[in-house]
């Protein structure tokens, strides 16, 4: 049966990432209101969030101490911009706190209105960077295939979805990429610390093969979210530095995901000891309460652009006031609650056990965590590590329903369930969580067996 708001969503709500007509012969999932680490849709269902919306509710629903801020927040000052010399309170307060949280040689803050648009900023601030210098020349930027930068032209150039490239004649020029520290999928028999140095190593031959004199900057999400949380070696990250810092190049740490405790850290950057010249925010930054996206900027790229002019870029909701009160807030509470400690001491190794103990499952090839984000790859073969030979994503998706199904949002990226809970979760939760994941693995292990898939 159709609802009355499934028939208006279909007949002209055009969704993001979608493919329209399969989604139409269904109708939506209508989702109506949230609190805790649970939503709720239109029937009633309660549905454990094991997302956190889009990777981005980490202080949980129903926070009413940041609705009540940015309700003050509008009565004072619904907007006002950051162009033309001006600024306001919550700017000022939100940036002077972001540098005091950020890692040390990042003191400075570029606020954008997502993820994308931060990264948006991040391309023509370092190649404004170089230019600056007398280097117009150092452009390209190397990022990585299977990373997820955001959805603009320059975010989804960045990324390295082959898929969204095929759409827009993407990437724009001067953007290449090299392969993913993705042991799971492409180490084959080596071991995950010799394929995370051969992989970061790539980053070398690319740069020689290019000329350094034409090299900007190199791009990675710390780990990587959507394109299934590809959790790196831990050998992948100091040599990744170690060539940026050899070659001069700028270090850009996408932790639009990692960001804001989702790893332990405030910064993934800190948990793997790298220094980026550039950090791209969003997501946890108000959790999802409002759209808001932000640059920190290290003292080396900013003490460069803060003395070449004006830098022709800006958005009209740069600093918007009211998401700065709601991203305020949301530090408030990630403070206050000690979130981020939490989750390296606390739930994080707590949901870590259950979520690892899951790779005894038949379904399962490898299931890894950090944090509390995580990642199960299904295998019909989990010795061998082999994918099934239907197409890519087939179980994943089944694996999907069957989750929604049993009450708990967890996502799938081809073969691969990938999980991001509120960072608020409690340990019943993570219970309810790892019991729900467990059904959905033994429902899926049975269709597919069913289907001839584990054959
Ligand atoms: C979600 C995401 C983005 C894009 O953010 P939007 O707010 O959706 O534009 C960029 N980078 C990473 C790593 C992301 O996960």
């Amino acid at each position: 049966m159709t609802t009355v708001y499934q028939a208006q969503d279909a007949a002209h709500h055009v969704h993001p990432f979608t493919d329209t007509a399969q989604l139409n012969q269904k109708g939506s999932r209508v989702i109506t209101r949230a609190e805790g680490v649970y939503i709720y849709d239109e029937a009633g269902h309660k549905i454990l969030d094991g997302m956190a919306g889009l990777w981005c509710v980490g202080v949980g629903y129903g926070r009413d101490e940041i609705v009540d801020a940015v309700a003050a927040q509008m009565r004072e000052l619904p907007y006002y911009n950051a162009f033309f010399q001006t600024t306001h309170p919550p700017a000022a307060i939100l940036a002077e706190r972001l540098a005091r949280l950020a890692p040390q040689q990042m003191n400075h803050v570029f606020f954008t209105g997502s993820g994308s648009d931060a990264n948006d900023t991040v391309v023509r601030m370092v190649r404004h960077y170089w230019a600056s210098q007398g280097q117009p020349d150092k452009q390209v930027i190397i990022s990585r295939k299977n990373a997820y930068h955001g959805s603009t032209m320059a975010g989804a150039s960045l990324g390295g979805m082959g898929a969204m490239h095929g759409q827009g004649g993407l990437p724009i020029p001067n953007i290449v990429h090299i392969n993913q520290p993705y042991w799971y999928g492409e180490g084959g028999t080596q071991d995950p610390n010799e394929f995370g140095l051969a992989r970061a190593r790539e980053l070398e031959t690319k740069i020689l093969e290019l000329g350094v004199e034409k090299v900007a900057a190199f791009i990675g999400e710390p780990i990587q979210g959507a394109g299934g949380v590809v959790i790196p070696p831990a050998s992948y990250w100091s040599e990744i530095q170690r060539i940026c810092d050899k070659y001069q190049i700028l270090l850009i740490a996408d932790e639009v995901i990692t960001g804001f405790g989702r790893t332990g850290e405030w910064f993934a950057s800190q948990y793997y000891g790298i220094k980026p010249d550039l950090m791209p925010l969003a997501k946890g930054l108000t959790s999802g309460y409002l759209p808001m996206g932000a640059v920190l900027i290290s003292d080396r790229v900013f003490d460069v652009i803060a003395n070449h002019g004006e830098f022709y870029h800006g958005y009209t909701y740069s600093a918007h006031p009211a998401a700065c009160a709601a991203a305020l807030s949301v530090l408030d509470i990630l403070e206050r609650e000690q979130l981020v400690t939490r989750v390296k001491n606390d739930i994080g190794p707590y949901m870590q056990e259950r979520w690892l103990k899951l790779a005894e499952h038949p379904l399962v090839g490898q299931a890894r965590m950090v944090g509390l984000i995580g990642g199960l790859e299904l295998s019909p073969n989990k010795a061998q590590r082999e994918p099934f030979k239907v197409e890519r994503g087939t179980v994943g998706l089944i694996g999907r329903e069957n989750s929604f199904a049993n009450g708990l949002v967890m996502r799938h990226v081809g073969d691969t369930m990938i999980i991001s809970p509120p960072l608020t979760i409690s340990y019943r939760e993570v219970d309810e969580l790892i019991n729900k994941a467990q059904k959905t693995l033994d429902d899926t292990y049975q269709k597919a067996a069913t289907l001839g898939y584990l054959d």
